[in-house]
């Protein structure tokens, strides 16, 4: 039998909903709508998407969403003055930056923007003080994928106290945020990284399995437990027809669409997996969408206990 597939598309749609009452009661009481400030630097075309995704699902929830640009011959003295700006603006609730700065940021310039945003505006959850928040389990704003993980996970009635939770990936943004929530879960965590002994023996024990790695297919059916929930983070654009015929081998709808796109957006978890796990995420349609979602419940988050302050 196949596993079911986890709607992360359908769960977001039922998230943004339940915002909107919420976005509503605020704007009467702010006299304004709660505000999400965006940082784009560079001209990155996947960053133009992602951008624009994340106006368009702000407006949809009645957020007043503004963008903020900058060349990509700028340098971190000009990001940092933005961002200064965005800081000491009353009617600013919620900041971005869309990552990843231009190259020549390099990686201090990039840590020193970031660590620049409020930790109250911090919709993304990557500020220090914010990341010692999530650590001690205190409320905080945690990063938007993980969270939307957490999310999908309680919706879709997967148990994760007691589980054996892995995660495979160690980024900042989500394999130690998503450790984290799950510890807190009361899951017992393993992280997993590029140096880790026998990954698919370590991969085979997980009750649920997280794969955010940035490499195609790469978690297959045999480091899958039978009846294991699989979450794929990856988002990997594949070119290659040989390689999306081989992936694509049970699914000729999908290698229908990879021959009139000339490209296809793949997991990290490879399709076989369906026959093994008992609940995967789709990609696209699974964290993706979550993702979004929990940037607008961020962004509300912040803008309501900015007004609670006073
Ligand atoms: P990073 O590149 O920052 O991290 C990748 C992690 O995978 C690293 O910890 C790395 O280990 C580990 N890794 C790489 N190769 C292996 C290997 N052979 N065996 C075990 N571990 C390995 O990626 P991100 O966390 O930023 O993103 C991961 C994926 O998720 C990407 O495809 C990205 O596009 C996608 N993504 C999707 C989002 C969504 O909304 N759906 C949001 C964010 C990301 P090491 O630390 O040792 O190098």
């Amino acid at each position: 039998m196949g596993a079911r597939i986890l709607d992360g598309a359908a769960i977001a749609r039922d998230m943004r909903r339940e915002l909107l009452p919420r976005v509503a009661d605020l704007t009467t009481r702010l006299g304004r709508r709660p505000a999400l400030g965006i940082v784009l630097a560079g001209d990155n075309p996947a960053s133009e998407i992602y951008v624009r995704n994340k106006m368009k699902a702000g407006d949809e929830a009645g957020l007043r969403v503004e963008l903020l640009r900058l060349p990509a011959t700028a340098g971190a003295d000009e990001a940092l003055a933005l961002v200064e700006h965005l800081n000491g603006r009353d009617d600013v609730d919620g900041i971005l930056v869309q990552a990843p700065l231009p190259a020549p940021f390099g990686p201090a310039g990039t840590r020193a923007v970031f660590d620049a945003i409020d930790p109250a505006k911090d919709v993304d959850g990557f500020s220090p003080v914010n990341v010692g928040l999530l650590t001690q389990g205190r409320p905080t704003l945690a990063p938007c994928t993980p969270s939307g993980i957490i999310r999908l996970l309680e919706r879709s009635g997967i148990e994760v106290a007691g589980a054996n939770a892995v995660v495979v990936g160690r980024s900042e943004i989500v394999g130690k945020p998503m450790a984290l929530l799950l510890l807190q879960r009361d899951a017992t965590v393993t992280i997993c990284h590029s140096r880790t002994r026998d990954l698919a023996a370590v991969c085979a024990r997980a009750d649920i399995l997280v794969a955010a790695i940035g490499r195609p297919a790469f978690v297959t059916a045999d480091l899958v437990k039978p009846g294991a929930t699989v979450v794929d983070v990856g988002i990997n654009r594949v070119a290659e027809r040989a390689l999306a015929a081989a992936l694509f081998a049970g699914f000729p709808e999908r290698l229908a669409e990879f021959d009139r796109r000339g490209s296809a957006v793949v997991g990290d978890v490879h399709p076989a997996v369906r026959a093994v796990a008992g609940a995967v995420t789709p990609v696209p349609g699974g964290v993706g969408p979550l993702t979004i979602a929990m940037l607008l419940a961020n962004t509300l988050e912040a803008a309501e206990r900015r007004a609670a302050r006073g």
